[in-house]
C-alpha cells in the first residue's frame, strides 16, 4: 500500500545517540537539555524571534487562544483539519465560518469582513497545505477592527513570504510536529510570536503556570514536550532541507504531468515553499470519488484532505450551515479535492505509475 504520506525516521543509531544522553540524565520531561537545544536550533531554522515548543498542535492552537485571550467569536476557515475548529470549541468560543479563495484555498480577506460582529474578537487563518495566507490584507483588518490574529500554520514548516518567515506574520502562529508531518518529534508542535510579553505567559500556561516551588500563578495545562520527542526532532532537523527538495522534485513530476488534463493546482505564493502536500482538483465530486476508489483499489491511498469541511461535522447538527455561512467556494473545493501521495521516499517510478493511472482515469 502507498499512502498519501509516509513518516521521515532517522537513523536509529542517531536516535540512539540522544538516547544515551537521556539515560545519562535521567531528565525526561520538564524542560530538559534535549528541548532546549531543539528550541535554539528550530529557532534559527525557522529564523523566529521566539518559539516555546510543545505537546502538539492541538494543544498550541488552545494556548494561542487563551493566551491573548480570545473572547466570543473567532473567524476562521472550514477548509481544515478538525483540531482547528474543535480547539476553538474546546476553549468555549464561537466559530464563525468565512469562505476561501478558489486558487489559493485559503481564507479570504472579503468573506471575513461580512462576518465581523461586536462579538468578534479573533481571526484564526490557516496557511493551508503550507501557503501563506493573504498576511497583509488579514492584519489590516485584524488591525482596523481591534482583532487579534492567529495563524494555524501546522502545515507551514519552514515556508517563507516575502522572504521572511511566513510564522512572523501575526500575533501568534502554531506549528504542528506529528509524524504526518514535513518536520515531526513523533508528536509535537509549538508557538511563535514576536511578542515579548506572550512567550513568558505560553511557557507558565505549558507547564500548570507553576512560576516558582510554592506558586503557581494562572490555572495552565501540561503541554511539555518531552526529551524523546525532543531527541526525534534534533534527529529529523539535520535532515530536513534534504527531504524538502526530495518532495520538490516530486512535486515538479505531478505538476508537470498533470497540468493540461482538466485539473486545478493551488496557487502557490510563498517566496519558500515546503512541498507538504500535493493538492489536485478534480472536475466534480463524482470524478474524485471514483479516482479515489480506484486508486485505493490498486494499493494508492490519497487522502480528501480536507473533506467534509469541518461546518459539516454532525456534532454541528445542522446540514444548512454552509448555505447559511454562504461557503460556496470552500464547497467546491472541498468536493473536488484530493491529496496524491508526496513524502521524501517516494519513488519517481510510483509517481510516474500514479499519473498514468490518473491521467487514464479522467
Ligand atoms: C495536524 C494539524 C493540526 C494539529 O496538530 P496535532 O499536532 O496533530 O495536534 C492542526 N491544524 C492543522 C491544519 C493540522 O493539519
Amino acid at each position: 500500500m502507498i499512502n498519501v504520506t509516509m513518516t521521515d525516521v532517522p537513523e536509529l543509531e542517531d536516535y540512539i545517540e540522544y538516547l544515551r544522553v537521556i539515560w545519562n540524565e535521567r531528565i525526561l520531561t520538564n524542560d530538559g537539555e534535549l528541548l532546549r537545544l531543539l528550541e535554539t536550533k528550530l529557532k534559527a531554522y525557522l529564523k523566529v524571534k521566539n518559539l516555546m515548543a510543545v505537546t502538539n498542535g492541538t494543544l498550541a492552537l488552545q494556548i494561542a487562544l487563551k493566551s491573548l485571550p480570545i473572547k466570543g467569536e473567532v473567524i476562521t476557515t472550514p477548509f481544515t483539519f478538525s483540531a482547528t475548529t474543535n480547539s476553538i470549541l474546546w476553549e468555549g468560543l464561537t466559530p464563525v465560518f468565512a469562505d476561501i479563495d478558489e486558487n489559493t484555498f485559503n481564507i479570504d480577506p472579503t468573506s471575513i469582513e461580512t462576518k465581523i460582529t461586536d462579538k468578534t474578537s479573533c481571526i484564526l487563518a490557516v496557511h493551508v497545505y503550507g501557503n501563506p495566507c493573504q498576511v497583509k490584507e488579514l492584519q489590516e483588518i485584524a488591525d482596523d477592527h481591534s482583532l487579534k490574529l492567529i495563524y494555524d500554520a501546522a502545515h507551514a514548516f519552514g515556508v517563507e513570504y516575502n522572504n521572511k518567515s511566513v510564522l512572523e506574520y501575526g500575533d501568534v502562529s502554531t506549528l504542528s510536529f506529528h509524524a504526518t508531518k514535513v518536520f515531526n518529534t513523533i508528536e509535537g508542535g509549538a508557538l511563535t510570536t514576536s511578542d515579548k510579553n506572550l512567550v513568558e505567559k505560553i511557557k507558565l500556561m505549558r507547564n500548570h503556570g507553576i512560576i516558582s516551588e510554592e506558586e503557581v500563578i494562572i490555572p495552565g495545562t501540561n503541554a511539555k514536550m518531552n526529551e524523546f520527542q525532543a531527541a526525534m526532532g534534533l534527529c529529523n532537523l539535520k535532515n530536513i532541507d534534504q527531504n524538502i527538495e526530495k518532495r520538490k522534485k516530486i512535486y515538479e513530476i505531478y505538476r508537470d504531468n498533470l497540468e493540461g488534463n482538466d485539473l486545478k493546482f493551488q496557487k502557490i505564493v510563498a517566496s519558500k515553499y515546503n512541498y507538504s502536500y500535493m493538492p489536485v482538483c478534480f472536475k466534480n465530486l463524482k470524478v474524485r470519488n471514483e479516482i479515489y476508489n480506484q486508486l485505493l483499489k490498486e494499493g494508492i491511498h490519497c487522502r480528501k484532505y480536507f473533506y467534509p469541511l469541518t461546518v459539516n461535522f454532525e456534532y454541528f447538527n445542522n446540514n444548512n450551515l454552509v448555505e447559511k455561512y454562504d461557503l460556496k467556494k470552500a464547497s467546491n473545493i472541498a468536493d473536488r479535492i484530493l491529496c496524491l501521495p508526496i513524502y521524501p521516499d517516494l519513488e519517481e517510478e510510483i509517481v510516474n505509475e500514479i499519473i498514468t493511472k490518473i491521467s487514464s482515469l479522467i
